[in-house]
């Protein structure tokens, strides 16, 4: 059972986190935590011109949280905001679904073991919601 969750893709991201770190002065940044298991995130993004041209996260907590912010800092790099919100809320349905498609870019696929897991559900999209919102406060600022 526990090899299916800790399927080798998400341990090596566990093990070797991408992207790991603080940006000093982001575009968007968000914190956020899941009380129930203690884990913390903070998602930093820098554009590049029109594009997320840097991502990092910082934070603490198990394994799925942590392995899922370094996925997640490398499906967003190069995208728009529009196409990096896009790929979060795919992502979102599909945990939300129970179903992974073709939508579901690169490393994220492996976390469709994660389903299998109910209570670590949460722990899996806590960096995509923290991404979601970092993104979503700088549009209420850009359209007052
Ligand atoms: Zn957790």
């Amino acid at each position: 059972m526990l090899e299916e969750l800790y399927q080798k893709v998400i341990l090596e991201h566990y093990c070797r986190p991408r992207n790991r770190g603080r940006i000093s002065s982001p575009d968007f940044s968000a914190h956020d935590n899941n009380p129930l298991c203690g884990d913390e995130v903070t998602i930093f993004l820098k554009m590049n011109q029109d594009v997320i041209g840097e991502v990092k996260f910082d934070g603490a907590g198990c394994s799925i949280s942590q392995a899922s912010a370094s996925i997640l800092t490398t499906v967003l790099v190069g995208k728009t905001i529009q196409q990096a919100n896009k790929t979060i809320d795919d992502f979102l349905a599909a945990m939300k679904n129970r179903r992974f498609n073709e939508s579901i870019e690169g490393d994220a696929r492996s976390l469709e073991g994660v389903l299998k897991f109910p209570v670590r559900i949460k722990c899996a999209n806590l960096p995509w919601r923290t991404a979601q919102k970092a993104m979503r406060i700088e549009d209420v600022c850009e359209n007052p």
